[in-house]
């Protein structure tokens, strides 16, 4: 029997939250949040190549907080299945052998439940070329619809004491690697992925908005991944300068002064329209948008100059205005999760290189807060605050 952090969704429940979260202070973790700690059965190996993982740390994802929220976008709505546990961010060892890898090895989760996991052969297109994360078929084969681990209601997820997982979705923690640093693997694989998606030419100017983890690790990655040459974050709190500076940033700086710094450096014009943010003529080369905000993204879209790049590295608020991607030849790119990526002419998996960055990276620091998962509503609540409480990252502690 494993204890478990649910999410049961009724939808009367999960509606009346989505109408009150942006409200309502607290409402996210009052007995109106679709979300119970329940004691369940070990969820059982779906087929061959399938093994139980126990989580020892696992991370609260800006995702994750939409999830419970009730605002991320119904488009998610037929890539789930309910109820799940969440929790994708997991460093946890193995509770069997696995193949070659014995009972009690540490792994971190490449959480896409793609062809591999489900059985498919042969494997969707995406798949075969690597780039899991791409997968068209994460709603059928051996395990209920679900886009990663943490959203299918088969294999758990990592907010529990144990979970399934596939041989394919396992990686080894170097022994040298502290827990606290191999739970960032994951998010460390998406800045990475991100990084790459940002087609970054030498000595680009960048602009980062955000200096959450997502926005450290971007800045990390592109600083140790690509020629970058000077790269801008827009952080909002204290803690979130210093770390960004930390990992490699050239200039932090407000919000407020996005435009202007981005003005500066690369010696454009300013507007103002009538209505609405200012913007320029000119800008940087690339834009990453990881604050997962509506003013995030216009800020992005009105600094990068035309024919440039804007990433989406969080999921997007809807509303921001569009018309500079028209106007200013914009180019956009998602950037979900990872697969394959093209690093000095070699094809490497995301998260092959987010274990070697991890063990020559400074993370320390990073994992704020660790949380039973009994206490939940405060690891929520203080995931929500996170940045203005000076944290980066919280984790769930599952065998405290
Ligand atoms: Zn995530
Ligand atoms: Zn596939």
């Amino acid at each position: 029997m494993a204890l478990q952090l649910e999410l049961y969704r009724s939808a009367p429940r999960y509606l009346t939250e989505r109408a009150l979260s942006g409200r309502v202070p607290g409402v996210v973790t009052s007995p109106v949040a679709p979300l119970r700690l329940a004691t369940a059965k070990d969820p059982r190996v779906p087929g061959p190549g399938w093994v139980g993982v126990k989580p020892l740390l696992s991370g609260i994802c800006g995702s994750d907080l939409a999830t419970v929220a009730g605002k991320s976008s119904f488009y998610f709505s037929p890539l789930v299945s309910l109820p799940f546990v969440l929790g994708h961010e997991v460093v946890g060892e193995l509770a069997d052998d696995c193949d070659e890898l014995a009972s009690g090895t540490r792994v971190v989760i490449e959480p896409v439940l793609s062809c591999l996991a489900r059985g498919e052969d042969p494997p969707c297109r995406n798949c075969a070329a690597g780039n899991r994360g791409r997968c068209d078929r994460v709603t059928v084969g051996h395990v209920s619809a679900g886009l990663q681990t943490g959203y299918c209601k088969d294999t758990g997820g990592g907010w529990s004491r144990q979970f399934v997982a596939h041989r394919s979705q396992l990686h080894v923690v170097p022994d040298g690697l502290a827990d606290d640093a191999a739970v960032l693997i994951e998010p460390l694989a998406c800045a990475i992925h991100t990084a790459m998606r940002a087609r970054v030419e030498p000595n680009d100017e960048v602009l980062v908005v955000g200096a959450g983890t997502v926005g450290a690790l971007v800045t990390l990655a592109l600083r140790s991944l690509t020629s970058a040459g000077r790269i801008t974050v827009v952080a909002k709190h204290p803690k979130q300068r210093e770390l960004a500076e930390r990992m490699g940033a050239d200039e932090v700086i407000e919000p407020k002064q996005a435009t202007n710094a981005v003005r500066r450096s690369s010696h454009t014009m300013k507007l103002s329209p009538e209505r609405g943010p200012d913007f320029l003529l000119g800008g940087v080369d690339v834009a990453i948008e990881c604050a997962g905000s509506r003013g995030g993204l216009d800020t992005a879209l009105r600094t990068t100059r035309a024919g440039g790049r804007v990433v989406l590295s969080a999921i997007p608020a809807s509303g921001a205005d569009l018309t500079p991607v028209w106007f200013r030849e914009l180019e956009v790119a998602g950037a979900y999760t990872g697969g394959v990526e093209r690093v000095d002419g070699e094809s490497r998996g995301t998260f092959e290189l987010a274990v070697e960055l991890a063990q020559r990276s400074p993370l320390e620091g990073i994992v704020g807060a660790r949380y039973p998962l009994r206490r939940w509503r405060e690891a929520i609540d203080h995931a929500l605050g996170a940045g203005k409480l000076g944290t980066s990252k919280v984790v769930f502690d599952p065998n405290a």
